[in-house]
């Protein structure tokens, strides 16, 4: 089946939106409400000849807090036994939730190849924002842009440098 990339991270950072980026599709469905991605939808990506499975994690049924954070604790552990290589979600806009400091603890815990993605980073000024993200100790953010497209080229290096 080859390498397989999980994007996780609490609803609304952009994981539907950097999975349609990463694959060029319009596969995922991608919605201001939180709650839109239905289930897990895999693509294709390829990159300098480098092949591997992306996977959008999503499930977030209903919207209630407490069916969030067992939705989402779900969607990582399964990420963590499937994937090579999770790709963490974060979003500059909002700065670190709870629930963003929960995911990251699991992670930690797993050791799992991890790229911390600081989303929403659409111009220069958000990058310095995505410092905070250190507090998580998983290594460097990688500032992109899901909608304008900054940065998917440096994360597509991180991602197949992990395989
Ligand atoms: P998901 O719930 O994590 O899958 O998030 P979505 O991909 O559905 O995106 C949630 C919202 O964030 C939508 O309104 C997107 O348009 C918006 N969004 C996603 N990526 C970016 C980005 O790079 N910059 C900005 N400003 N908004 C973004
Ligand atoms: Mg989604």
């Amino acid at each position: 089946m080859g390498n397989i990339v999980a994007i996780v991270g609490r609803p609304n950072v952009g994981k539907s939106t950097l999975f349609n980026r990463l694959t060029q599709t319009r596969q995922a469905i991608v919605d201001d409400e939180a709650g839109t991605t239905r289930d897990r939808n895999y693509g294709k990506v390829e990159w300098t000849g480098k092949k591997f499975s992306l996977i959008d994690t999503g499930g977030w049924v209903v919207n209630s807090d407490d069916i969030f954070e067992e939705e989402i604790n779900k969607q990582v552990h399964i990420a963590i036994e499937e994937a090579d290589v999770i790709l963490f979600v974060v979003d500059v806009l909002n700065g670190i939730t709870d629930l963003d400091t929960q995911v990251a603890q699991i992670l930690r815990r797993s050791k799992k190849p991890l790229v911390l993605v600081a989303n929403k980073a659409d111009n220069f000024d958000l990058h310095y924002s995505a410092a905070e993200f250190y507090a998580f100790g998983l290594g460097d953010p990688f500032c992109v842009s899901a909608i304008n497209g900054s940065g998917s080229g440096d994360l597509l290096d991180a991602i197949i440098a992990k395989f």
